[in-house]
């Protein structure tokens, strides 16, 4: 295979952003490649089902999802490759992104929907029990939980959110805080403490998971560190982590704007990064919606900008690249 390859339009990351891109630039006869990142399918293949994009109405599970994404955009032209993009070079058109260490793209247009990654705690009993009690998305799995007890990791404003949307559905949620207070906004804060399903634990950590068919429990250890720290168990049926996301933008922080998170910042609700022919879809560029459906609508948007922006291309210099 050569070491340098020409595109008209390379899209990185396989989540509905990435996938929805490809269809509909195949669709607009733009021929896309699509590198499908580290994790083919994204953040959807570690849910268990999805029950809230419209067209499923009795659910279906997030790796069928896309699964059916990814033919769906093979059908219409897309080149869909296994890789990673390890650096970028957005200096000047076309875009030089490097492939695995070697392989060097040069696009003429990029859609970068690389999405982000959701922190766990590093626990090896996170591993153990993903997808049998264990989720990174309330919003996605707390429907599995109702009249269930629920504990949830972190004090931040999007433990406090998943913390009052799980109390909506769950008998019980325990708001695991490591710290003697809540880092999130005021009202969110307020909110947590008056409602009557959620207990916050407060100077607590989560050390470990337990269950025989998933999770029955957890070990949770108070002002840990401390002479008068204790340690006990919770019996919990779904364990979420809250405690932030890191969206998959490093290789980019050179040449586009990032907030201090490293989420890609676009113009308004656009896909339109600061460099012309650069567009950002999907979670590494939302810092508020996070679902499967806003990230597939962003990859829609951004696909038709890159075919406004080929087709006044037609016109101007970029032909000649
Ligand atoms: P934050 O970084 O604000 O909060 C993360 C929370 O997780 C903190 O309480 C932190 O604890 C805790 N935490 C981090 N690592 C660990 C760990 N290893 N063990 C235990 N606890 C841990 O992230 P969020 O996702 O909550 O928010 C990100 C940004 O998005 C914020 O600016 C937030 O305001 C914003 N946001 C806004 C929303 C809205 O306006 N509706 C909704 C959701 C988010 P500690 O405090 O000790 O560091």
């Amino acid at each position: 295979m050569e070491k340098t390859e020409k595109v008209q339009c390379l899209i990185l990351g396989s989540g509905p952003a990435g996938y929805t891109a490809a269809i509909y630039a195949g669709r607009a006869n733009i021929t896309p490649v699509l590198y499908e990142g580290i994790q083919p399918g994204g953040q959807l293949t570690t849910t268990t089902d999805i029950e809230n994009f419209p067209g499923y109405p009795s659910g279906i599970s997030g790796t069928q999802m896309m699964e059916d994404f990814r033919e769906q955009a093979v059908r219409f032209g897309a080149d869909i490759r296994s890789g990673l993009a390890t650096k970028a070079d957005l200096s000047a058109s076309p875009f030089k992104i490097t492939i695995d260490n070697e392989k060097v793209i040069e696009a003429q247009t990029l859609i970068i929907a690389t999405g982000a990654t959701a922190k766990y705690l590093g626990l090896p009993d996170e591993q153990k029990y993903a997808g049998m009690g264990v989720s990174a998305c309330a919003t996605c799995d707390g429907f599995f939980y109702r009249k269930k007890k629920v504990a949830v990791v972190g004090g931040g404003d999007t433990a406090c959110e998943e913390a009052l949307y799980l109390a909506g559905l769950a008998s019980k949620v325990y708001l695991i805080v490591r710290k003697p207070f809540l880092r999130a906004s005021q009202i969110m804060r307020d909110r947590v403490m008056a409602h009557p399903n959620i207990e916050i634990l407060f100077e607590h950590n989560a050390v470990g998971l337990f269950g025989d068919n998933g999770v029955e429990g957890a070990h949770i250890v108070k002002r840990m560190g401390e002479a008068d720290e204790e340690r006990y168990d919770i019996a919990i049926d779904g364990f979420f982590l809250a405690i932030g996301h890191k969206p998959n933008s490093d290789i980019f922080k050179d040449y586009l704007e990032l907030d201090e998170t490293g989420y890609i910042k676009t113009i308004g609700q656009s896909p339109f990064t600061k460099i012309p022919g650069v567009f950002a879809a999907g979670d590494v560029a939302d810092t508020i919606y996070r679902q499967a459906i806003t990230a597939a609508a962003s990859g829609c948007k951004a696909a038709i900008e890159v075919e406004r922006y080929l087709a006044e291309c037609e016109y101007k210099e970029c032909k000649k690249q």
